[in-house]
């Protein structure tokens, strides 16, 4: 019977990018609205890895099966690594990213030390209430201005280690193998192999 992995996101395009990753498992992947749930989980804690655990933990009574949530945010180092797990917020919750990105460039106007990653947290809870969890990270700089439409959020500033274009600029299919987010996932998909192929956790 195929395990049941309920996504702890009301985004369908991060549920869609999840079930992706996640298709060589025997896995049933459904995201809230797949699964009937209408929740908004406050996000408070410290760090990635809390929030993506307060995410998955606040729907262990609504669901069977197991939960994966997942947290991330942008950290700048000349910012002293703002707007890390702020990042949805930052700026303001509604102001158009357009707007943010053109804030942040302005303020690291003659900041030499641009460099900047991109920080993805996954959380796993089973059953039992037992956990994994996973931090990955995607290196970077910010971009001396706004490139590109591609992504979403801060991708119009963010240039990834190793190449010379921002996330807004470069194909989608790069992104999704060297961003915090794909990072996570694969060490996911590499946990859930050894969880339910090989039996060695
Ligand atoms: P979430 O925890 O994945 O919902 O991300 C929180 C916030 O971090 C988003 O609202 C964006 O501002 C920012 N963020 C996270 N991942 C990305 C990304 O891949 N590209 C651009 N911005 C991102």
């Amino acid at each position: 019977m195929k395990q049941r992995l309920i996504v702890a996101t009301n985004n369908m395009h991060k549920a869609q990018e999840i079930r992706e990753m996640l298709k060589g498992l025997d896995f049933e992947v459904l995201s809230l609205a797949d699964a009937g749930i209408d929740i908004d989980v406050e996000e408070n804690g410290s760090t990635y890895a809390e929030n993506a655990l307060i995410k998955a933990m606040a729907l262990r009574d609504l669901t069977e099966g197991w939960i994966l949530a997942d947290d991330s945010g942008l950290e700048i180092d000349a910012l002293d690594r703002a707007p890390g797990i702020y990042s949805a917020r930052y700026l303001g919750e509604d102001t158009p990213y357009m707007i943010k990105n053109s804030m942040i460039l302005n303020k690291l106007e003659d900041v030499e030390d641009r460099s900047a990653r991109f920080v993805c947290s996954i959380a796993l809870v089973f059953d039992d209430g037992s956990y994994w969890i996973t931090v990955n990270k995607c290196e970077g700089s910010i971009s001396d201005s706004i490139q590109g439409s591609n992504g979403f959020g801060y991708d119009p500033i963010f240039i990834p280690q190793g190449h010379s274009a921002t996330f807004g600029v470069l194909p989608m299919e790069v992104k999704n193998t060297i961003s915090h987010r794909a990072k996570a996932l694969q060490a996911v998909v590499q946990y859930c192999k050894l969880l339910t192929e090989e039996s060695y956790v």
